[in-house]
């Protein structure tokens, strides 16, 4: 579908209910932090339990919900992270929202919840960070962070799927996420998902469930957990809220998706093909902690760095598993530097988008 029929599509049927005043003059955009603030306005619909319906754009605000909502007992709560840059005349891109729109419904589907049409999630967001657009920083690095999310909305305690739904986007200037490296922990009492589980669905659980060992691995002095699977091999699957690429030698390997363990990254997605445009090997297989640290120790292990759209890319500068301690000196990262500099120019619009991976706003 071209984006003007699915614009004009969401012309006719979300409402548009604007601010007279902008809260704009109260951002430091040279100063912004993740996720404190928000732009003037928001997007919401409710699913009646047949169709989507009273979309609107309207001032942000807080949202009227029962105490007997049943997202809050029983946890049918979906989301998405998105990202809209500037490109160089200074017109806002959201970058690759298709991909998102369609994680959107496969978690929805995981949960049992109502999939999302297109006019509203597409679209909406369109009109969103048009009504918006002198929210999109400009800065380098910065961006307005999008975040789309499913709740469930009937007002009963009986266990059971929700019969309605609320669907709200809302968006928040952000400067960049993890400008440090990072300390990552591997352990093998907690896991974050399993085969048959709901770890490829963006489910507020499964980052609930995560919040206690990322706790624990904090107050030993790391910053997030890297998740392995139960298995012997202890395979890899991710980190926080990133995937993770391990560079070994020439090769860049990834876990792969099969398990339905790992959320599939619209980030490790990108930059897996930006390491082929680059040349390496890109190998997307199981790989465990033990062959991470035979070639540590054999010394072909050059890289390990997360990617996510809220990090874009974290380097990684230790990875401690039982008594192995390894260290990287991330100041030699030359692939990851590559790959945050090819997708920062592609996002931003500094070199072409061959693969059609820009949204343009508003047109
Ligand atoms: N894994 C998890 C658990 C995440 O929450 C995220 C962030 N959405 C990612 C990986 C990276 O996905 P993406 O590149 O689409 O942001």
């Amino acid at each position: 579908p071209t984006t003007n029929t699915v614009r004009e599509e969401a012309l006719k049927k979300i409402k548009l209910n604007l601010t007279k005043e902008s809260r704009i003059g109260e951002i430091d955009f040279n100063n912004l932090q993740f996720g404190k603030k928000y732009a003037d306005h928001m997007l919401v619909a409710d699913f009646d339990g047949q169709e989507w319906k009273n979309a609107e754009i309207l001032p942000f605000q807080h949202l009227s919900v029962s105490p007997s909502n049943a997202a809050w007992h029983y946890g049918q709560a979906i989301f998405e992270g998105i990202k809209a840059y500037k490109d160089q005349e200074g017109e806002p891109m959201i970058f690759r929202p298709y991909d998102n729109y369609a994680r959107f419904n496969i978690s929805a589907e995981r949960m049992g919840m109502p999939s999302v049409p297109e006019w509203l999630f597409i679209g909406g967001m369109d009109l969103l960070i048009d009504a918006d657009r002198k929210w999109v920083p400009a800065n380098q690095g910065s961006s307005l962070y999008l975040r789309p999310f499913m709740i469930a909305a009937d007002e009963f305690i009986g266990v059971k799927p929700s019969d309605t739904y609320k669907f709200v986007i809302i968006t928040s200037p952000s400067g960049p996420y993890f400008n440090k490296p990072i300390k990552l922990l591997v352990q093998d009492k907690y896991i974050r998902a399993f085969p048959g589980g709901v770890g490829y669905a963006k489910a507020a659980g499964n980052y609930g469930g995560a919040m206690y060992p990322t706790m624990q691995a904090k107050k030993q002095g790391y910053d997030q957990i890297l998740w392995v699977d139960g298995a012997a091999f202890k395979n890899l699957q991710e980190c926080g809220t990133m995937n993770v690429f391990v560079i070994i030698g020439n090769k860049a390997i990834t876990p792969d998706l099969t398990q339905g363990t790992i959320l599939a990254g619209v980030t490790r997605a990108s930059v897996m093909d930006i390491l082929t445009d680059m040349g390496l090997t890109v190998e997307e297989r199981p790989i465990s902690i033990e062959e991470v640290v035979a070639a540590w120790k054999d010394g072909s292990l050059k890289e390990v760095f997360g990617t996510g759209t809220a990090s874009s890319v974290a380097y990684v500068e230790q990875l401690d598993y039982k008594e192995n301690l390894i260290k990287l000196d991330t100041t030699k990262y030359s692939v990851g530097a590559e790959v945050i500099e090819r997708l920062d120019a592609i996002r931003t619009g500094r070199a072409e988008d061959t693969r059609n991976w820009n949204y343009k706003v508003g047109s």
